[in-house]
């Protein structure tokens, strides 16, 4: 029987990558320790970490002026980080919502300076606009989070925002699987552990420029500024997770060249899901497909029992981590970059099966 998995994070990673892990435990470059045993400091984890962030830089395409960071706190510090780390000249920003995971970063912001909310997808998961021009006149900054991981809604486009007022992404759970014009956003933030590699630490791409202007009273562990001027290795990092991402980042790099071959494919794995739902009434996805997430496929069955039993016929068939999150209830399949096509199939075939039975 073929295994694969779905989950939304902690996810599944590239095979090559986990049997690269595999065959390098004991001996990582002939160091005879693993790699999670050998010194942050020490020269091959510093060349290591050196190429992890220059093929990172590759993929993306990040400009000269833009500082790439690795921290940890996961999103969820981010949620801190962001408003303790820009300039804050009116002490107000606008966070765009859209499902539960940007609603919680607005909550955080609260703590320290004054936040507007909007609805970026309204509540049959529509999109509502994109020129939130007027809206933002008197803000610092504009927050949006890229992927609903939750709800599988993608927002694929960055706000249009009054001049001078500053564009943050959280793309946890979207980046890498398309190319994005990094010069559109000042500030992308994303935890390791969903399209990347295992959870520690989490990629910010912040635009030089607003470096250096932490508030006073910002954790020194999440001054962007820090970790600049000392190249993430402020504090002992994650040396296990970085090691996951750099082996990922080569594997992308050498697997799909750039990110439109492999947003070519993610495209495919995600209209095939999509596909198959709307021509199927025993299953439903509500969102608007203009927005529907190419990276987790959210969907019900007639009723929660059936959602239950198939998650359970599911995993008993090799198909595990499709139950939904707690907060929306039903299915939800994460296609990220690593689950592999056959996967998307291999789903199919069973929703299939599954909807003959129970019809
Ligand atoms: N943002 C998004 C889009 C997420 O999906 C998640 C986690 N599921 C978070 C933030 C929070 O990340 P963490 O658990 O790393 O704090």
């Amino acid at each position: 029987m073929k295994y694969f998995n779905y989950a939304a994070g902690p996810s599944a990673l590239f095979p090559e990558v986990v049997d690269q892990i595999k065959q390098e435990l004991c001996n990582w470059q002939n160091t005879h320790s693993s790699v999670f045993e050998v010194s942050h400091r020490g020269a091959e984890f510093m060349a290591f970490a050196q190429n992890m962030e220059k093929t990172f830089r590759e993929l993306l395409g990040i400009p000269e002026d833009y500082a790439v960071l690795f921290l940890q706190g996961g999103g969820r510090g981010a949620f801190d980080a962001v408003p303790l780390n820009l300039p804050l000249k009116h002490k107000r920003a606008l966070y765009l919502t859209s499902g539960h995971w940007s609603r919680q970063p607005a909550l955080e912001a609260k703590k320290y300076l004054e936040v507007k909310i909007a609805e970026l997808v309204d509540q049959n998961f529509k999109p509502t606009k994109l020129d939130w021009t007027e809206e933002t006149k008197d803000c610092d900054y504009v927050h949006f989070t890229a992927n609903e991981t939750i709800e599988g809604i993608e927002n694929f486009t960055p706000p249009k925002v009054s001049p001078g007022v500053m564009v943050v992404a959280d793309m946890s759970s979207d980046i890498l699987s398309r190319p994005i014009n990094v010069s559109d956003y000042d500030v992308i933030y994303a935890g390791a552990q969903k399209n990347i590699g295992c959870s520690g630490v989490t990629i910010y791409i912040v635009k030089k420029s607003l470096l250096g202007n932490a508030a006073p009273y910002c954790p020194t562990i999440l001054n962007w500024d820090v970790y600049y001027k000392s190249d993430s290795l402020f504090n002992t990092p994650a040396t296990f997770s970085w090691y996951t991402c750099g082996l990922t980042f080569n594997h992308l790099k050498e697997k799909f060249g750039n990110l439109s071959n492999l947003e070519k494919l993610n495209i495919r794995k995600a209209e095939k899901l999509y596909n198959y739902i709307d021509s199927e009434d025993f299953y439903t996805n509500k969102v608007d497909p203009s927005i529907r997430s190419r990276m987790n496929v959210s969907f019900t069955t007639p009723s929660e029992e059936l959602d239950a039993k198939f998650v359970q016929e599911a995993k008993e068939a090799g198909l595990s981590g499709l139950k939904g999150h707690k907060v929306f209830g039903g299915l939800r399949a994460s296609t990220y970059n690593a689950l592999p096509e056959e996967a998307v199939d291999a789903l199919i075939d069973f929703m299939k099966s599954f909807a003959t039975k129970y019809r």
